[in-house]
């Protein structure tokens, strides 16, 4: 059911996680549309929208807005605020 997969910062887990791409069935929307004389299609067009706006999807937590930024240069910049700061001992 799920295809596709990428790496993101995900704010609601506050770390870098697995996103996974979901694909939508269209032959399989398309005969429950056909055996419930239409009334699928509502739930199907909803599903299309909502994959459209928030294609992407946390493993762990289902959050839907990934965070494609390098987490390599955040950690770096940490370190170098950690280094350029005085710590309570220093003071
Ligand atoms: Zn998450």
């Amino acid at each position: 059911m799920m295809k596709g997969k990428t790496r993101a910062y995900c704010r609601r887990c506050r770390h870098e996680q697995v996103f996974v791409r979901s694909v939508i069935h269209h032959r399989v929307h398309l005969f429950f549309s056909l055996i419930t004389l239409g009334l699928w299609a509502v739930g199907w067009l909803a599903i299309c929208i909502g994959q459209f706006f928030w294609p992407w999807r946390c493993e762990h937590c289902r959050w839907a807005e990934p965070e494609f930024r390098d987490c390599r240069n955040e950690k770096a910049e940490a370190k170098n605020a950690e280094e350029e700061a005085p710590g309570p001992r220093a003071a």
